[in-house]
């Protein structure tokens, strides 16, 4: 089934102190204030994991996730983390492929699908992030260069795997930049990406995934994104960092 899901990237932010405000804050508002059925996940530090869903447990809509994992099992990969440790401290969602990590961590199609396949087998449920530079949204050929990240990055997966995979669509240039996509610009990818899903999955499999969209997401810009058929929740930076201005986009769902 296709579900309404606003996630939350708080990036490399926040002391475990303060992250443990902001999530019980969220935690709270959502409770008090959010009647619908969407899921609220939080992309925490690694650091924060445990605590954070330990304070997550409790609620019947907020989640954890991590915003990145190793694409190897165990072993000789000094820094790095496993979605076993992932699981160990309670996280469901994993953030693969955001584009910082392909920007500056040098994460290939490759390096991203290899670690889909590991949260996959690990029953951790991937956020798999896609979306194009400035350059290539200014050439015109923004539609291809996203749906080939689709391709490469998940279209190995069988259907069945390829079902539990969340996909945030996020234009670099909207990231951080308060640049965001306007509502036709939004919906013209998600329903791009949604007839590639379908051509190689089927309508069914295209129809029940869910296509997020991020950049620059913000209370007074949320409904209006929220609104487009296809984009079915969003994946949220810097409004993710403030209580009220997250919950206020969970709102918009
Ligand atoms: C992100 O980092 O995924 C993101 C969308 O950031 P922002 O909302 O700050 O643009």
């Amino acid at each position: 089934m296709r579900h309404k899901i606003v996630a939350g990237n708080w990036k490399m932010n926040k002391s475990l102190e303060a992250g443990m405000s902001l999530a019980s804050e969220v935690i709270n508002m959502v409770a008090d204030e959010y009647h619908g059925n969407a899921q609220v996940v939080l992309g925490v530090p690694f650091t924060h994991l445990s605590a954070i869903s330990k304070l997550t447990a409790g609620s019947t809509k907020v989640s954890v996730a991590a915003q990145n994992c190793s694409q190897f099992l165990s072993g000789a990969y000094t820094g790095e983390i496993s979605v076993e440790m992932l699981q160990s401290v309670g996280a469901e969602w994993v953030i693969i492929g955001h584009s910082e990590r392909r920007e500056y961590f040098g994460e290939t199609d490759a390096i991203v699908h290899e670690k889909t396949k590991t949260v996959l087998a690990a029953n951790l449920k991937p956020i798999f992030c896609c979306g194009e530079p400035l350059a290539i949204r200014e050439g015109g050929d923004y539609l291809n260069y996203v749906k080939a990240q689709l391709t490469n990055g998940l279209f190995a997966f069988s259907a069945e795997d390829f079902s539990k995979i969340v996909i945030a669509y996020e234009p670099i240039w909207a990231i951080g930049t308060g640049l965001t996509a306007s509502p036709e610009q939004a919906q013209e990818m998600h329903a791009a990406l949604r007839a590639h899903i379908a051509a190689h999955y089927g309508q069914e499999i295209a129809d029940n995934t869910s296509l997020l969209y991020g950049g620059s997401v913000k209370a007074n810009n949320a409904k209006e994104l929220f609104s487009c058929p296809d984009v079915d929740g969003g994946l949220v930076g810097g409004a993710a960092l403030q209580s009220r201005e997250f919950t206020e986009i969970v709102k918009a769902i």
